[in-house]
């Protein structure tokens, strides 16, 4: 028995679905690599990430997924024999520190918990022992996509400054722009690294590097710069040095796209919608966790992501509920990677989400709770309908854009 057509739900964490709008600006011919109107572009699209990112400096694009951004970050700023240290919250900012690793810098974490965030108290002493400032940069994620935990960046600013530890500051915020509040120039954040494909809408293949002025004077002397991430050359005034090549012309496309429909949206609307559908999808889940098999990983209510929520449920129910969902609903539930690898699933709810894809994954969830008889809290989707409903009593109905099908007279029905 299958309740499922071709075109499947993704609600993986990434890459996440792209909008038919996306998709249709990068079907088009090829167009002169030196024409004008490219470089037009290729401006437009970081004088909008700056303001995605909230900073006021240098910008890159990167043809690069987040690994990619994630060395060219640490390649600009360091030398082989420096340190970093890493902010442990799940599996992202320990894999980007095994990146540093690798490049010939000198690792260390602070040891973390994969239920809770960054905690700001603790990095203080550990900045506050480190008289020699031998850490040259702190490395942590906004997000974690792993464990579902949100960190306070300001407070990690903050703990550097009383600390008065110069070290830069260098936040993954891959599964976070524009989907929750970043503040690159008022947390005085040096590097920010970002990509197109979860809450940018866009297909992977993209990354952005945003930096403070702090970061490039790091630059000047940083003795990992290759001339493929290299900042300073693509500082230069041509065009195919802002990519150190031939520009990925198509992506460029669709990420235009995309931010345009981010702009017509508003960032405030994008992240209201982003938190409201985030906390319809909690309100579910805590309820299934009442009487049942499953619990939200982060165990603080103020530490959990509005991109993604992650689900622990014992691993001879996870593997079934997702083939459920997938095989029988056309609804896709992203794994669990890392030490919680197998032990339960993860909802993504950033980029093109709506009320529908959020209440239809809940319902379909919640319908494979009950197929494959897994332990569970009775009445999570209502509590997530009880919630938006109190949540949207007094929004306007107006369309905010007339949508596409309205636009055309449409006949009255029969009877009206
Ligand atoms: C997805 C993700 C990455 C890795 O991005 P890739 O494009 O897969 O290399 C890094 N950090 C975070 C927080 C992510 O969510």
């Amino acid at each position: 028995m299958s309740l499922r057509t071709s075109r499947e739900i993704l609600v993986t964490p990434g890459p996440t679905m792209i909008p038919d709008e996306v998709l249709g600006a990068m079907h088009r011919p090829t167009v002169d690599l030196y024409s004008e109107a490219l470089h037009e572009v290729t401006l437009s699209c970081l004088a909008d990430l700056r303001a995605l990112f909230r900073g006021s400096g240098d910008t890159y694009i990167y043809a690069a997924n987040g690994h990619g951004v994630w060395e060219g970050a640490l390649s600009n700023t360091l030398s082989r024999g420096e340190t970093v240290l890493v902010l442990e919250s799940g599996q992202f900012a320990k894999g980007w520190g095994e990146m540093a690793r690798m490049l010939g810098v000198l690792v260390e974490t602070l040891p973390g918990d994969w239920r809770r965030a960054v905690n700001p108290e603790k990095l203080c002493e550990k900045l506050k022992a480190d008289k020699a400032h031998k850490i040259k940069a702190v490395l942590v994620v906004q997000v974690d996509t792993a464990s579902g935990v949100c960190n306070d960046i300001a407070a990690i600013r903050e703990a550097i400054d009383t600390a008065s530890h110069p070290a830069l500051l260098m936040v993954d915020v891959i599964a976070s722009l524009a989907a929750i509040p970043f503040e690159m120039d008022a947390w005085r954040v040096d590097v920010a690294v970002g990509a197109a494909q979860k809450a940018l809408m866009m297909t992977p293949g993209l990354g952005f590097v945003a930096t403070s002025a702090k970061a490039k004077e790091a630059n000047r002397t940083a003795g990992l710069r290759t001339l493929y991430w290299d900042w300073q050359f693509r500082d230069g005034k041509e065009h195919y040095k802002k990519y150190c090549g031939t520009c990925p012309e198509h992506l460029l496309f669709g990420l235009r796209k995309s931010l345009d429909l981010i702009k017509a949206e508003g960032l405030d609307r994008v992240q209201h919608r982003h938190r409201l559908l985030a906390e319809a999808t909690r309100r579910a889940v805590s309820v299934w966790a009442q009487s049942g098999a499953l619990s939200l990983n982060a165990t603080e209510p103020s530490e959990r992501s509005d991109s993604v929520t992650v689900i622990r449920l014992e691993a001879r129910y996870a593997e079934r509920l997702m083939d459920y969902c997938r095989n029988v609903c056309g609804v896709v539930l992203g794994v669990n990677i890392g030490e919680l690898s197998g032990e339960g699933f993860r909802i993504g709810h950033m980029g093109d989400i709506t009320a529908a894809t959020i209440l239809g994954t809940l319902g379909v969830i919640e319908t494979a709770l009950g197929a494959l008889s897994v332990p569970h809290g009775k009445g999570g989707v209502a509590a997530a309908i009880g919630y938006l409903a109190r949540s949207t009593a007094k929004t306007s109905t107006a369309a905010v854009e007339k949508p596409r099908s309205a636009a055309k007279k449409v006949e009255a029905p029969v009877g009206a």
